[in-house]
C-alpha cells in the first residue's frame, strides 16, 4: 500500500499503461489516491517507443506532439521534464504534399494558396465561394461531404485528405467530420462559413486576449523531448514507482457491491485486486472484451470503434549520404494512389534525433485505405518504402538503418456514428458507478488529446 493510498482511502485501478493510463495513475497518485496500474507490456507507455540505436533516435510510434495543450506542459514540469521539451526546428513549418505526381509546397495562408500551385485554378475559384457554403445537412456528415460542401471536390481531394491523412491515417467518406474537427464544426455551427469564422475568431483575440489561465504558455509548435517521448514516459514510471505494474494484463472484471475486482495475470499467476473504482485505458477492443459480461451491449459499441492499421519504416543515412531534406515531410493524398501516407524529415525537424549529421526519413504506410500493405513483412515494408522515397523524393542511396514497425490495431477512426456511440457508451457507464473509460478510441486521438482527457478524468474521479 502505497502512503498516499492511507491519506484518501479510495483504491482505484488504472488498466493500460500507455500514455492516457500512466498520466491518469499518476495525477491521481499525486492527489493522494491509492492506485494500481496494470500494465500487460513488459513496459509502460503503450504506442510510444522510442529506440536508440548508434547515431538515430527512433519512434516506433508517435513523433511528437502539438505544443498546444497546457496540461501536458504542466504535467512536464510536474515531472520536472519541462525544460526538456524541444519545438521542431523553425524550418519544419514547411511542409509538402505530393500531388499531380511531384512535391509541391503547402501553402500556410489563404493568399498563399491562391499563389500556390497544389490546386488548378478552378478549385482555387471553387474555394472562393466558401463564405457562401450550403447549410449543414441533418445527421453525421462525413468528412468528405463537409470538405465538398466548403471548398469543392478538388481542394477537398487534396486538402482535406492531406489534413485528415496526417492524424486519422483513415478514409474520408468514412470519417465523420463533427468527431475527427470538432472545433472545426463548431465554427460552422457558429458561422456556416469556415473563412469568415476564422476572420471573425481572430479579430476577436485581437480585441480581447483570451483570459490568463494560471497554467505554462505554449508555442502551438511540433514538439518532443530531448531524448524523444521516452522521456515523459520514463518520468511517469518513475513517479509512479511500485504502483506501476508491467507484464500484467487485467483478464476480467466485476462488481461485488460497491466495489470492484479485477482479476490480473502476471507471469502466469492469477490474483484479485479490490478497488472502489477502475479505469479502463486500454485500445476499445480490449474495455470491450472486459465489459462483456457485465454489459454485452456495451461491449458491443466498443467494439465498433474500428482501428486503421498502420506501419511505421524508418530508413537512415549515413552522414552524406543523401542531402539533408527540406521541412518537415510530406502527406499524400489518397487520390494519388501511392503506397505511402506520408514522410517525417525526422533528422530535418528533431535535428537531436541524429548525430553527425545523419539523415533519418520516417515513412506511414497503410491506414484505413491502404490495410492490405500493412500485413507485408518488415522486409517487404523496407523494400516498398525505399521505392517510394525513391520516386517521390529521389532517394536512391543504401540506407545504415532500416526498421519497421506494423501497427495492426493503430489509430482509432472516429467514423460517423462516433458521437453518437460515444453518448450511448456514457449512458451506458451511469449504470456501472465507478467505472470510467479514457483513451485514444473516444474524444481525440493525438497524444495531447489523450493527456487532457485523463487529466479531466483525475479530477472526476477525486471529486
Ligand atoms: C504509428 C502511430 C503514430 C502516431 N503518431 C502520433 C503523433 O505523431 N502525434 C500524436 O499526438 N499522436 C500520434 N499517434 C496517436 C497516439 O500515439 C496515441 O493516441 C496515444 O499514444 C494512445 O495512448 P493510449 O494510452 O490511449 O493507448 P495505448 O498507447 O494503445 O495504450 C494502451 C495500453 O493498454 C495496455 N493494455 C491493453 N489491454 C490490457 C489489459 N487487458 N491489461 C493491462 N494492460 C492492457 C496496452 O499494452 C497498452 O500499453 C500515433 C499512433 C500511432 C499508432
Amino acid at each position: 500500500m502505497s502512503r498516499s493510498e492511507r491519506n484518501t482511502g479510495m483504491r482505484v485501478v488504472v488498466i493500460g499503461g500507455g500514455i492516457s493510463g500512466l498520466v491518469l495513475a499518476q495525477g491521481l497518485l499525486a492527489r493522494g489516491v491509492g492506485v494500481t496500474l496494470l500494465e500487460a507490456g513488459a513496459r509502460p507507455g503503450g504506442n510510444i517507443q522510442t529506440r536508440h540505436h548508434a547515431g538515430f533516435t527512433t519512434e516506433a510510434g508517435p513523433n511528437s506532439f502539438l505544443d498546444k495543450e497546457p496540461t501536458l506542459r504542466a504535467l512536464a514540469a510536474r515531472l520536472g521534464i519541462e525544460e526538456r521539451i524541444r519545438t521542431a526546428d523553425p524550418a519544419a513549418k514547411r511542409r509538402y504534399l505530393y500531388t499531380g505526381g511531384r512535391l509541391r509546397a503547402l501553402p500556410a495562408s489563404p493568399p498563399a494558396l491562391l499563389r500556390s500551385d497544389v490546386l488548378p485554378w478552378s478549385a482555387k475559384l471553387r474555394m472562393l465561394r466558401e463564405p457562401f457554403t450550403a447549410p449543414a445537412p441533418d445527421g453525421d456528415e462525413s468528412l468528405a461531404d463537409f470538405g465538398r460542401r466548403h471548398v469543392g471536390e478538388a481542394a477537398t481531394r487534396v486538402l482535406v485528405d492531406a489534413m485528415q491523412t496526417g492524424i486519422y491515417a483513415g478514409d474520408m467518406e468514412a470519417l465523420s467530420a463533427a468527431a475527427c474537427f470538432p472545433q472545426v464544426a463548431a465554427l460552422e455551427k457558429q458561422h456556416r462559413s469556415l473563412l469568415v469564422g476564422m476572420v471573425r475568431a481572430q479579430k476577436a483575440r485581437r480585441a480581447a486576449p483570451p483570459p490568463a489561465t494560471g497554467l505554462p504558455a505554449t508555442t502551438g509548435a511540433v514538439a518532443s523531448f530531448d531524448g524523444g517521448l521516452g522521456v515523459l514516459v520514463d518520468a511517469l514510471a518513475g513517479a509512479l514507482g511500485p504502483a506501476l505494474r508491467t507484464g500484467t494484463r487485467a483478464v476480467a472484471l466485476r462488481r461485488e457491491g460497491p466495489a470492484w475486482r479485477v482479476t490480473a495475470e502476471h507471469a502466469g499467476q492469477r490474483e484479485e485486486v479490490e478497488a472502489d473504482q477502475v479505469v479502463l485505458a486500454v485500445p476499445a477492443h480490449g474495455a470491450a472484451s472486459l465489459v462483456r459480461p457485465l454489459d454485452a451491449a456495451l461491449a458491443e459499441r466498443l467494439e465498433g470503434i474500428v482501428y486503421a492499421p498502420i506501419a511505421v519504416v524508418h530508413l537512415g543515412f549515413a552522414p552524406g549520404a543523401v542531402p539533408p531534406p527540406d521541412g518537415f515531410g510530406f502527406l499524400v493524398p489518397a487520390a494519388e494512389k501511392r503506397r505511402v501516407l506520408g514522410v517525417i524529415h525526422v533528422s530535418s525537424t528533431f535535428p537531436w534525433r541524429t548525430e553527425g549529421g545523419r539523415v533519418l526519413y520516417t515513412c506511414l504506410i497503410g491506414g484505413a485505405t491502404r490495410p492490405d500493405l500493412v500485413a507485408l513483412d518488415e522486409e517487404a515494408l523496407v523494400t516498398l518504402a525505399r521505392e517510394e522515397l525513391r520516386l517521390m523524393a529521389g532517394v536512391t542511396a543504401e540506407p545504415v538503418l532500416t526498421e519497421a514497425i506494423r501497427w495492426p490495431r493503430g489509430i482509432p477512426q472516429y467514423n460517423r456514428g462516433h458521437l453518437e456511440r460515444l453518448a450511448a457508451i456514457d449512458a451506458a457507464l451511469t449504470h456501472l458507478p465507478g467505472l470510467t473509460l479514457t483513451g485514444n478510441a473516444y474524444r481525440g486521438v493525438g497524444l495531447t488529446d489523450c493527456v487532457r482527457d485523463a487529466t479531466a478524468r483525475v479530477d472526476a474521479l477525486v471529486r
